[in-house]
């Protein structure tokens, strides 16, 4: 199942119980230049805008805002077991956040997982039998500290089998925006070699990072007619997305969620 553009949300609907959705900066309260969705309470806008942007997400799927779960990310290779106690934890800034990690895993039906991206990669996971689900942040720093990776041998360990995984690739910056230095390029090299660095110049790459995605995940079982892409780059739309390299760092935070419905 594709990801599809639905008013103003893009959703993945990878079986008949698991939906993933993520915001564009449509829809929402906010002024410039967190215009208008911004789902932060770290950049700078207005916390009442925050928190009514964050109910209108949950609402999209029928949710309130009490059954999210967010985490404080930290661009990590860290994977959490989230459970049902966990309801409502990161939800507003004074109930504290998931501490320190960048991977969710879930059975929890109450319970609907959420980050926020403006250009790094947004995995979501689903086992199609509809039970686990699982939601990544993954920059290049992510990627390379094989957060998806982890987060596979972590729903194997649960006993789901690799070829009954899907895989969700979000929007994120693109290959055409998202150029790469040569730390970056060693380290991406190591864990997914060379095909998603194509050279600019002697010292410069632009990075893919879905297809770094793409490789490490079928790597480690996930079939490749499992993996979907959306086809979408932040950097590319500014219409539709914030993006951090784009807008120099100052600029909101699109919301990815993942429940069972
Ligand atoms: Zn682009």
């Amino acid at each position: 199942m594709a990801f599809q553009r639905e008013g103003s949300i893009i959703t993945w609907r990878p079986t008949d119980h698991i939906t993933a959705w993520f915001s564009t900066r449509l829809g929402g309260t906010s002024l410039p230049p967190f215009d208008t969705m911004n789902l932060s309470f770290g950049v700078g806008d207005v916390s009442v805008s925050v928190k009514e942007n964050r109910r209108r997400m949950l609402a999209l799927m029928g949710r309130p805002l009490d059954d999210l779960v967010m985490p404080h990310q930290v661009h990590g290779g860290t994977v959490t077991w989230i459970s049902a106690a966990d309801r409502g934890r990161g939800r507003v800034p004074d109930v504290p956040p998931i501490p320190a990690t960048d991977g969710f895993l879930t059975d929890a039906a109450e319970i609907v997982l959420g980050m926020g991206f403006a250009d790094c990669v947004p995995i979501f996971l689903a086992d199609v039998k509809g039970r686990f689900f699982g939601l990544l942040h993954a920059g290049w720093r992510g990627t390379a500290a094989k957060i998806q990776e982890t987060a596979v041998q972590q729903l194997m360990q649960r006993g789901v089998l690799p070829e009954d995984i899907r895989v969700g690739l979000g929007p994120r910056i693109g290959p055409c925006c998202y150029e790469v230095d040569q730390p970056v390029y060693d380290r991406i090299r190591a864990v997914a070699g060379t095909a998603p660095l194509t050279p600019v110049d002697a010292r410069h790459w632009r990075l893919d990072l879905h297809l770094a995605n793409r490789l490490m995940l079928e790597a480690v079982g996930i079939l490749p007619e499992h993996i979907d892409e959306a086809p979408y780059c932040t950097a590319c739309h500014p219409e539709l997305f914030f993006s951090y390299r784009r807008d120099h760092h100052v600029t909101g935070r699109m919301g990815g969620y993942i429940c069972r419905t």
